[in-house]
């Protein structure tokens, strides 16, 4: 018997509501973390080819996103079962969440001794220093724990990246960070608007790529600047799955908000939070950030459709 798709496996087991809690790339594949009302725990549903038909006007309370634990294994996802309170979690878990992030972003800052014991051993761990180009031409430098870079580039959407260094801890890559960040003006973080925007007005690949050369070129100088042990220079690209994928070279914004109405797609694929997918009667690829969906309460059912209307695009 051939193996069911993932939407057949998900309608097997939703009668009822349900919540989106999350994604979680592996083997830069992401699933999805479906809560099911009134069942034990989280599903892990495949993103690809997945195919949701849904209502959000439902009166019922948010469902927690859960939050990550950081031990010397590495991060782990916890689920939670409570409604959100605070935002899209629940008091406790929000309360942990500010914590930890507190903690991580102060390490090298503090000291080890002053932070938590489990975050500081998830920290003494090789960590990745990275820069990283978005589509839109935006630019950024992070980190990244393990040997071997992980999936922090493909969850957050990144289309080409350069690892320039392999350092022999969190707390020492986080001060090279922010001395390049200093340096070069070089920010951590880039908005997802900007992330969305790239995809529907993308620079030229050769072009994104240049521009990394010569970042990458620029904190290597920064780098070697510092004459400090415990980091080795690295020159390592990296390229998102997507690359490649005809798909994402012509997508076209969702042109209705996820957070009312009934819908139907199917996702084709994932850059980051924003899931390029089909609406039955469109031959339009559609562009669509998951982030105001998680936590919603869900109500499957063939529904009349909100209506799609598509405009000229002003630029
Ligand atoms: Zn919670």
């Amino acid at each position: 018997m051939a193996e069911p798709s993932p939407s057949e496996e998900l309608a097997s087991q939703v009668n009822g509501v349900y919540y989106l809690t999350g994604i979680r790339w592996k083997n830069n594949e992401p699933s999805l973390r479906v809560q099911i009302d009134g069942a034990p725990s989280t599903v892990l549903v495949e993103a690809r080819g997945l195919n949701l038909r849904f209502r959000t006007d439902v009166e019922k309370p948010g469902r927690c996103l859960g939050r990550i634990e950081r031990s010397v294994e590495g991060s782990s996802y916890v689920e939670c079962l409570s409604p959100s309170t605070r935002g899209r979690r629940c008091e406790r878990c929000q309360v942990i969440e500010n914590v930890s992030a507190a903690n991580m972003h102060q390490a090298h800052r503090k000291g080890r001794d002053s932070i938590d014991q489990r975050m500081a051993e998830y920290l003494s761990h090789p960590h990745r220093l990275y820069v990283a180009i978005f589509r839109d031409g935006s630019t950024k430098v992070g980190t990244t724990r393990g040997s071997d870079g992980g999936q922090r580039l493909v969850e957050q959407g990144a289309w080409f990246a350069r690892y320039v260094a392999h350092v022999d801890d969190g707390f020492l890559v986080r001060e090279l960070e922010d001395v390049v960040s200093k340096s070069i003006n070089l920010g951590q973080a880039v908005d997802t608007r900007k992330k969305f925007s790239g995809h529907l007005r993308a620079q030229r690949n050769n072009e994104l790529e240049t521009t990394l050369d010569d970042l990458s070129a620029e904190v290597g100088k920064v780098l070697t600047a510092q004459e400090r042990d415990g980091w080795a220079s690295l020159d390592e690209t990296w390229t998102n799955p997507a690359l490649n994928d005809e798909r994402w070279m012509d997508v076209v914004a969702y042109p209705a908000a996820l957070t009312h109405g009934a819908h139907e797609f199917t996702i084709h694929s994932m850059v980051g939070r924003l899931a390029a997918c089909d609406r039955p009667g469109f031959g339009e690829t559609f562009l669509f950030d998951t982030q105001p969906l998680l936590g919603r309460p869900l109500e499957p059912g063939d529904f009349e459709l909100d209506k799609l209307i598509l405009q000229e695009s002003l630029f």
